[in-house]
């Protein structure tokens, strides 16, 4: 891309410094280099991580960090298209949704920037207990420390400023480093910080791969909150090396399920999977991949189910028109065949889709699928969506329950009642009722249960994972 350098760099205490090893970005569509990432050491990392130590709760006022949110915010809004090609570009993703995540990343920042305005601690009733008599207590919220940020591929900008909007706004420096097949956009975002007037020993970006710079950064002893965005197995392994020191805030993945009652509105649901099964190339923690639907309506559903995905234009990620891309590379649409394949050989359909060619697999809608294939127990992560039947409700909760840990589950419905049965026996982050499992709003409290996550993203929820309340405890002289 033109107005890309064609080596990126590292950006160590204010400065961006190149590297002699590079590691090429290439945008999965076109095949085009975009640029040579600069590959770090971990000798970068503990470099990073000094350079932040010494700025815990030395990031200016809570004022001056809110500005500062602002005004990236600002820029964001500035450079929209320039960001949205990036994404684009980098990622693969389609044009519409790529503009759509960079006005979310300008939310992101603006209630992060809320955060840093409100964030307050609390009076405490010490005369409550007898011996808190004469004692006045109240709390303060801190900085918890040095923040080790690792993101995925999947949202390049957005993510990003999940993990630096609310780390600003808390006063914690973080060490970031991006997925390595997408860093452009989160060194756009760095660079916007930066000439928003962010203090230098705000962030600290090293770019690599997963298991040196990562694994180094993750594992080390003097980072005091891993958070991490990616896929299940590369964050439990993290957790489980992470340094004893060290809270591991996990947002990884699930296959997210949509069940369709007998009374549901299919006119509300069919867009619905149509569109969140397939954005992005099913390339989101929630997109949606099980389809439970009752007998009732299941003939109806995917009849006209199959219709649209038909319509789905599947093109190049920068054109406006296109509604499915390619994922990030072929060997993650050769997997994702794979999975179709296998799910096929135990007595599933292909209805629409299920071509490759390269790293593009059309969208594919597979119905009667079995429950004991990869395509219902784990997260597909391709433009597939998978139909199965029930007939009961007490069926459908089983089923879900029964499966892996999930980050968020809808379910469609006209009864009150049936809704919230889905809604006291669901363990799961989220359930949405007549709205689909990957709806999000970048402030509301985001993430998973058991395997699938640990934490709540979310300016709001994330600005209280990476603060801690510091007591302070008064005894005025004349109750001494
Ligand atoms: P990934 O786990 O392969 O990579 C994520 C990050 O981890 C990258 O920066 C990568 O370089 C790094 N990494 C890889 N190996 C590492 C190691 N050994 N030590 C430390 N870091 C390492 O994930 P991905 O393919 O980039 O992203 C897709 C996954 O992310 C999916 O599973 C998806 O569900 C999940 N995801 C979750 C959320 C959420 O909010 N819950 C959001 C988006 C994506």
């Amino acid at each position: 891309m033109a107005d890309i350098p064609t080596h990126s760099r590292l950006l160590l205490d204010g400065r961006w410094e190149a590297r002699g090893a590079h590691l090429p970005v290439v945008a999965p569509w076109s095949g085009e280099v975009l640029t040579e990432m600069a590959l770090g050491t971990a000798g970068d990392v503990d470099r990073a991580v000094a350079l932040a130590r010494v700025a815990v709760g030395r990031l200016g006022t809570a004022g001056e960090r809110a500005r500062v949110l602002d005004r990236t915010a600002d820029l964001l809004v500035r450079d929209r298209e320039h960001l949205a090609r990036i994404i684009a570009s980098e990622a693969g993703k389609p044009w519409r949704a790529a503009t759509l995540e960079v006005d979310r990343a300008v939310e992101t920042l603006r209630f992060s920037a809320a955060e840093a305005r409100t964030l307050g601690g609390a009076s405490i009733p010490m005369d409550a207990h007898p011996a808190g008599d004469g004692v006045l207590g109240f709390t303060l919220r801190e900085p918890i420390g040095v923040v080790a940020a690792i993101t995925p591929f999947n949202f390049p900008l957005n993510l990003v400023a999940h993990k630096l909007g609310p780390a600003l706004a808390a006063g914690c420096p973080v060490v970031l480093k991006p997925a390595e097949k997408t860093p452009l956009s989160a060194l756009a975002l760095v660079e916007r910080m930066l000439e928003a007037g962010a203090p230098a020993q705000a962030v600290q970006v090293v770019t690599g791969t997963g298991p040196e710079v990562g694994a180094a950064l993750a594992g080390h002893p003097d980072v005091d909150v891993v958070t991490f965005t990616g896929s299940a197995t590369v964050g439990h392994a993290l957790k489980a090396a992470a340094a004893p020191r060290a809270e591991v805030l996990l947002e990884l993945g699930s296959p997210a399920p949509l069940v369709v009652e007998a009374d549901a509105d299919l006119d509300a649901v069919v867009p619905r999977i149509a569109a969140h099964g397939f954005g992005h190339a099913g390339q989101s923690c929630v997109s949606v991949q099980r389809v439970l639907v009752h007998d009732a309506l299941a003939d109806a559903l995917v009849d006209r189910l199959a219709e649209q995905v038909g319509t789905l234009v599947v093109g190049d990620p920068l054109e406006p028109g296109t509604d499915v891309s390619c994922l990030i590379d072929e060997t993650a649409a050769a997997r994702v065949a794979d999975w179709i394949a296998e799910a096929v050989a135990a007595g599933a359909t292909v209805r629409v889709g299920g071509e490759r060619d390269g790293a593009t697999l059309s969208p594919t809608l597979v119905v009667d699928v079995p429950r004991d294939v990869r395509l219902w127990t784990e997260e597909v992560f391709g433009p597939v969506v998978a139909v199965t039947r029930f007939t009961t409700t007490d069926e459908a909760i089983a089923e879900i329950a029964g499966g892996p840990d999930l980050i968020q589950a809808g379910v469609f419905t006209a009864s009150l009642d049936t809704a919230l049965r889905y809604v006291r026996e669901l363990r799961v982050g989220t359930v949405l009722v007549n709205e689909s499992p990957t709806y999000r709003a970048d402030h509301m409290p985001y993430g998973g249960v058991g395997l699938a996550g640990n934490t709540r993203e979310g300016p709001a929820a994330t600005v209280r994972e990476l603060t801690r309340e510091k007591l302070v405890l008064l005894r005025s002289g004349a109750d001494r």
